[in-house]
């Protein structure tokens, strides 16, 4: 399969040639279709899977062909949640990448820094908003940001978001989404606390999975050697002296 396989539009094609992206990875080829019928989407998938592109794609697909990011309606259309700074500037910066041939704009927020160059991008009218829980309570509570016009909504990494005390926060911004909006829910592993959470986000979702949790690159080769705690740093520094072993 390839990417033109995917009934994209040709902007985004050429943007992903412009990366080198050919075949979608595991991930894009399950979600991209279902997000692009606007199904609600629940995958379990860890970052290095390209997710990112799996959920930025469609959105970037939605939004061009739509016709509402004329001038005029810079409302934000599209909101992707995500626990950290540097998962935020990635994913901004891969909607900058795929959306480059688009005309839509995007701006990422995160707490830690002064929030002047942030609001400012915001007055100029985003499309896509890419945005840590705390920052993003903090400035809709200051009238800087309102959900009211998100179509499209994305809460990456939830597990991570639970582990890092954020659920309050999350809870609050579900609480603010329009009803009528296609979500999209990533997870690296699918507890109980993590699937009650993605009922109250999603409709009649569409299960994708790729790389079960702790799997193995295909490139290693796994042994089992049984010890005990006393003999394990011998047997370790054994294996590793073996000139076979590369
Ligand atoms: P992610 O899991 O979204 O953080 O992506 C992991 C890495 O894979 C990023 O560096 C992407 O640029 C890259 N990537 C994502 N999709 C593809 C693809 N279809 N072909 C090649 N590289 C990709």
């Amino acid at each position: 399969m390839t990417f033109e396989d995917l009934k994209l539009i040709p902007p985004i094609l050429k943007a992903l040639k412009d990366v080198d992206y050919i075949t979608p990875t595991d991930i894009q080829a399950s979600a991209i279709p279902l997000a692009l019928r606007k199904e609600d989407v629940i995958g379990s998938a860890q970052t290095g899977t390209g997710k990112t592109a799996a959920f930025a794609i469609p959105i970037l697909q939605h939004l061009a062909t739509s016709n509402q990011h004329n001038k005029g309606n810079r409302n934000i259309k599209a909101l992707v949640v995500t626990p950290t700074r540097e998962l935020a500037i990635q994913i901004g910066e891969s909607f900058s990448e795929y959306g480059k041939y688009t005309h839509l704009r995007n701006t990422v927020i995160f707490g830690g820094v002064s929030q002047g160059s942030q609001t400012s991008a915001l007055r100029d009218g985003v499309d896509i908003l890419v945005a840590t829980p705390g920052r993003l309570l903090d400035l809709m509570n200051q009238g800087f940001i309102s959900l009211e016009h998100i179509q499209y909504f994305v809460l990456d990494e939830a597990d991570r978001m639970l582990d890092m005390g954020f659920i309050h926060d999350i809870k609050k911004i579900i609480a603010k989404l329009p009803r009528q909006r296609q979500s999209l829910f990533f997870s690296a592993t699918m507890p109980k606390s993590i699937v009650e959470l993605s009922r109250q986000i999603l409709k009649n979702p569409k299960k994708v999975a790729v790389n079960p949790v702790s799997s193995t690159a295909e490139t290693i080769q796994q042994y089992l050697y049984t010890t005990n705690k006393a003999s394990k740093n011998d047997l370790l520094l054994h294996i590793l002296q073996d000139p076979e072993m590369d």
